[in-house]
């Protein structure tokens, strides 16, 4: 089984998967052109919920057992998810992983949209590049 993908695919999954946690939000770059699911995603779970929760990796592992062919697409998307979450980690508030548990986990080392932010997502460019 090959499980190479072209580099194209590879960032695009990438990408697709670091902006998927957010659908939960309308005003988001995801929810904005999906906004069929997420107005009735955020009414329902709210912003920063079940999205940025461990359930997405629990069921995208699930799907994945069951269906080898889709294994370096899902992983790759499942790369961008877990850098969001981290993304948000670290940011304001943390991230309910263990969603319905309202407890949030984080270390807070910047705010979203400030001075620290951008240098922190540089930071991680650089090191995805590298490795
Ligand atoms: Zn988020």
């Amino acid at each position: 089984m090959d499980f190479a993908l072209p580099l194209w695919v590879l960032v695009t999954s990438i990408y697709f998967g670091s902006i998927l946690p957010d659908l939960d939000h309308p005003g988001s770059t995801i929810g904005k052109r999906l906004l069929f699911i997420s107005i009735p995603l955020g009414g329902l779970f709210g912003h920063r919920q079940i999205t940025h929760s461990i359930w997405p990796f629990v069921i995208t592992l699930w799907i994945m057992s069951g269906d080898m062919g889709s294994i370096p697409v899902m992983f790759a998307c499942m790369i961008g998810y877990a850098s969001h979450l981290i993304a948000d980690f670290v940011s304001d508030g943390g991230v309910p992983l263990f969603w319905p548990s309202q407890k949030r986990v984080g270390i807070k080392l910047c705010s979203s949209g400030g001075v620290v932010e951008p240098l922190i997502a540089i930071s991680m460019l650089v090191l995805a590049i590298i490795f």
